[in-house]
């Protein structure tokens, strides 16, 4: 385990909009050992720690999440956006910088005895994770925990998440937007 994972992470300028630096997993994920120790360095944080789920995030939420569930040997909830999952659901509006989007999960796919981590790739502004525990602490689930395999710490949105009482833990930091 002594791979760096942050090298492996290919930096695209003024995507999708000029001034963004785009951190692309993808260059991270198509390594077979980059992939294998993101995920395993993640799950390695919160074994034996009483998780009875991993929540991802749309989309690639869904990558590091289903492989960190997978490692915990724990179930996984996809968190969709709005209209994707077909049974009954739950839903959460949050504010993008133009606009508003939603974020849904099945409605009673847990309860107050279950204990989730969330999972994504990245933490900008915290904007989608805050909506995300909002919307499974809705349903009495405990969720203090978020894993990130890259965090943007100048954005600011760990310290949010911080701020609502939830634990948050990133492989790799970026300096700036
Ligand atoms: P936020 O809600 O601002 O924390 O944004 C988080 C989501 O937007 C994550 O799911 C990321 O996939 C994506 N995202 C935001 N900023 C970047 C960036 N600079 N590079 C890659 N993805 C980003």
């Amino acid at each position: 385990m002594s791979l760096d994972l942050k090298a492996l992470v290919r930096t695209i300028p003024d995507y999708p909009h000029k001034g963004i630096l785009f951190r692309d997993i993808t260059t991270l994920i198509e390594h077979p050992e980059g992939f294998k120790e993101s995920i395993e360095r993640i799950a390695s944080q919160y074994r034996g720690k009483g998780f009875t789920h991993v929540a991802g995030i749309e989309a690639r939420g869904f990558i590091f999440g289903a492989g960190v569930a997978i490692a915990l040997g724990v179930g996984f909830i996809p968190v969709r956006k709005k209209g994707k999952l077909p049974g009954e659901t739950i839903g959460q509006n949050y504010a993008l910088e133009y606009g508003v989007d939603t974020i849904e999960i099945h409605a009673g796919v847990l309860d107050s005895d279950d204990k989730v981590l969330l999972v994504d790739d990245l933490i900008a502004t915290g904007g989608t994770a805050i909506a995300a525990v909002g919307l499974l602490r809705r349903t009495g689930a405990t969720v203090d925990d978020a894993a990130f395999v890259i965090d943007l710490p100048d954005l600011g949105g760990a310290s949010k998440l911080k701020a609502e009482n939830v634990a948050v833990t990133a492989l790799i930091a970026f300096e700036g937007h």
